[in-house]
């Protein structure tokens, strides 16, 4: 279902006349971005985006990544991105879809390890991640019982030199990398910069 970089559930699911999420139309095929965001929507949860091929690979991890290889973090697969939905930072407007305030948590670069379009279709992606919170070797490892509707996945942390250390987490490390805000600072600020933006030049 989700094989070919498609952004039409992403679409489908937002009103952009109502949101100032990126709508995606332009699809440039660029591969090696990395980045999460922090976002509280219904519940907190961490969504990590692997740019290829023009678009943002993304699962949602309730827990977020932990630095202990013996943990195995829950990393549902949804829909692909859009690339520029890597630079986005704002609040969700209120009865759209995932509503809540979303920061740039973490960005940078991943490397795969292996081959990532195989790695796709065995359920097994295995790459590195240069980010400023974050960094090393990781896998994703996709369950069987996931099915075409719903693919869960495991986030795990792989042995280098960065196992075991002390992992950052939304209450250790808050702040946006972009902005240096926290969802708290985005929750108060009641329109995004760029809905403020766009206010003030259609009114003067
Ligand atoms: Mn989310």
């Amino acid at each position: 279902m989700r094989q070919e970089s498609d952004l039409s559930e992403y679409q489908r699911k937002r009103n952009f006349q109502n949101t100032d999420e990126p709508e995606g139309v332009k699809i440039p095929k660029k591969s090696g971005d990395y980045m999460i965001h922090l976002h509280d929507a219904r519940r907190l949860h961490f969504d990590l985006r692997l740019e290829w091929k023009g678009v943002l690979k993304s699962w949602a991890i309730p827990k977020g990544p932990s630095y202990d290889p013996k943990v195995k973090r829950l990393a549902v697969r949804t829909e692909d991105h859009p690339d520029d939905y890597k630079s986005y930072e704002g609040v969700i407007p209120d009865k759209s879809y995932g509503a809540g305030p979303s920061l740039i948590w973490d960005a940078g670069n991943f490397i795969p390890l292996d081959d990532f379009d195989r790695g796709f279709k065995k359920g097994h992606l295995r790459f590195r991640i240069e980010g400023i919170k974050l960094k090393g070797d990781w896998s994703l490892i996709k369950l069987k019982e996931s099915d075409e509707k719903k693919e869960n996945w495991l986030l795990v942390k792989e042995n280098d030199e960065y196992a075991n250390s002390i992992t950052p987490t939304h209450e250790n490390a808050p702040e946006s990398v972009a902005t240096g805000r926290t969802l708290e600072e985005l929750k108060t600020e009641k329109k995004s910069l760029k809905q403020i933006l766009k206010k003030i030049l259609f009114l003067n």
